[in-house]
């Protein structure tokens, strides 16, 4: 068996789902699993619905409303077989009621709560993933639903919930291989359920997280990961186009790039691949025949130091004085301590005698932390920034890398600099307007020449085009 994620890109439109079919299909005798996402942006557009519905803006969620149910229905109607109209009509017509029903319900409480967002934000994938098994058996495959919520598991922390792994290992095993005998079982990603059935999601971007819990349940022998993308890249194309495609990469050095801003990935969906040593690939949907990014344990030697860059935007910097001379002993438990209780995880951490510097990601509650902090040190705040993160293996056995960034990024101001202790990474701090010309001047220098063991060139920038039309070698 293996397992074929499908994001919402692949399967936006009656086109990207015949393709997807197609690509399915080409593989059908090593028993797929599918995964897909909600299609498009279904999963914006149904948070957009809820946040008017709680305003009162009571003509705009109808109309959404009205708008999402025609986009599902024109695409799906495309590639749904006749005989099962019908019943696709039947489908959309009682799962848009119910979510009308649901909205009309936050309307009137005037309030959202992250069950509620999690009831909503279902629908994308409840609606996809019921279509494209349609699509499946129209573009001639046996193909089985199986509702997600029946089979992954996780606890109430609704919005970014956590799976129960023996539970849900137990029943992906008990309930897929006999279906997968005899038909492609089509299930959504990022939806689960608690032990008593109430739904849950594993945060934005969890149908990566779903497939790879569903590969390490079912002993899958593969997870693909298909995507708009040929691969991981050595650097994030929507700021910086035209970087190469990584052919191999370990499972650490991946789980690294997605915690640092590599959005192809979520964060989570290496742990239960690694865990039971199954190859990740990740795939581009539009180009099925470029060989991708093969994530494994063991990479693949490589002559360069650094895989690829990734970034994190939107980051707090947040500076602490300490008020005496010295730092008191305790003075970094009292820091830590004010984070944990707002429940704000901390990404980067640099000490020196009188002074620490951390960043955040989620600054939902940095007033209140501020007025902890003051109770006993000085804390500035700086928003803003950009985490930047070189991630490669061989950096822990390089001696120099932190100089070649300093020369490369000569002139920009570096706000903060770190090692990450698993030594596979360097990371630092600048900020947003800094963010293009410092990872344009990172990518020169670590990608200039390429092991072509490890990268495919990009020979639409062959020759520097991508960085700003200097020519290196
Ligand atoms: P899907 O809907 O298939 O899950 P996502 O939008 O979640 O797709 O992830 C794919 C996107 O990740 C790409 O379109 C790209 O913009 C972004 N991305 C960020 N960093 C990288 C990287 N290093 N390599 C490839 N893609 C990246
Ligand atoms: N549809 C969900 C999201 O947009 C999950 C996913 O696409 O992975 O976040
Ligand atoms: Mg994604």
């Amino acid at each position: 068996m293996i397992v074929m994620k499908f994001g919402g890109t692949s399967v936006e439109s009656a086109a990207a789902i015949e393709r997807v079919a197609g690509i399915v299909k080409a593989r059908e005798e090593r028993r797929p699993v599918v995964v897909v996402s909600a299609m498009g942006k279904t999963t914006n557009r149904l948070l957009a619905i809820a946040a008017a519905a709680i305003e009162g803006r009571r003509e705009d969620y109808i109309r959404q409303i009205h708008d999402l149910r025609d986009y599902h229905s024109r695409e799906a109607r495309q590639v749904v077989p006749l005989a099962e109209r019908a019943g696709l009509d039947r489908f959309l017509d009682e799962q848009f009621q119910e979510l009308t029903e649901l909205v009309k319900g936050l309307a009137v409480l005037g309030e959202l709560t992250p069950r509620s967002v999690d009831a909503i934000s279902s629908y994308g994938e409840r609606l996809s993933s019921y279509i494209v098994t349609l699509a499946f058996r129209h573009f001639g495959m046996a193909a089985t639903h199986l509702d997600s919520r029946e089979v992954v598991i996780t606890d109430r922390r609704h919005t970014q919930a956590t799976p129960d792994f023996p539970e849900t290992y137990r029943r992906l095993a008990h309930a897929i291989p006999p279906m997968a005998e005899k038909s492609v079982v089509v299930m959504g990603g990022f939806i689960a359920a608690t032990l008593e059935g109430v739904t849950t999601t594993l945060g934005r971007g969890g149908s990566d997280f779903t497939a790879s819990i569903v590969g390490a349940g079912i002993g899958a022998e593969e997870i693909q990961i298909w995507t708009d993308v040929d691969g991981m890249l050595t650097a994030d194309p929507t700021i910086l186009p035209g970087g190469h495609r990584v052919k191999s990469i370990s499972f650490a050095e991946a789980a690294e790039l997605a915690y640092f801003g590599a959005k192809v990935l979520h964060p989570a969906t290496v742990v239960p691949a690694m865990e039971k040593n199954i190859p990740v690939l990740i795939l581009n949907s539009r180009r099925p025949d470029v060989a991708g990014t093969r994530i494994t344990a063991e990479p693949v030697p490589c002559a360069n130091v650094v895989k690829s860059i990734a970034c994190k935007r939107k980051i707090t910097l947040v500076n602490i004085q300490s008020t005496r001379m010295l730092m008191a002993h305790g003075f970094l438990r009292r820091i830590f301590d004010v984070f944990d209780r707002f429940e704000t995880s901390v990404d980067m951490v640099a000490t020196s005698e009188v002074s620490v510097s951390l960043t955040i990601d989620n600054a939902a509650s940095i007033d209140a932390i501020l007025a902890e902090l003051r109770q006993f040190a000085e804390p500035a705040v700086e928003h803003d920034n950009v985490i930047v993160c070189l991630v490669g293996e061989n950096i822990r056995y390089t001696p120099g890398v932190a100089r070649r960034v300093f020369m490369a990024l000569d002139g920009i101001n570096i706000r903060m600099i770190s090692q990450g202790a698993s030594l596979l990474n360097i990371s630092f701090v600048v900020a947003e307007a800094d963010l293009r010309p410092t990872v344009e001047a990172l990518h020169r220098e670590f990608f200039s020449t390429l092991d072509p063991g490890v990268f495919e060139r990009n020979e639409a920038t062959r020759g520097g085009a991508i960085h700003g039309g200097a020519v290196h070698a």
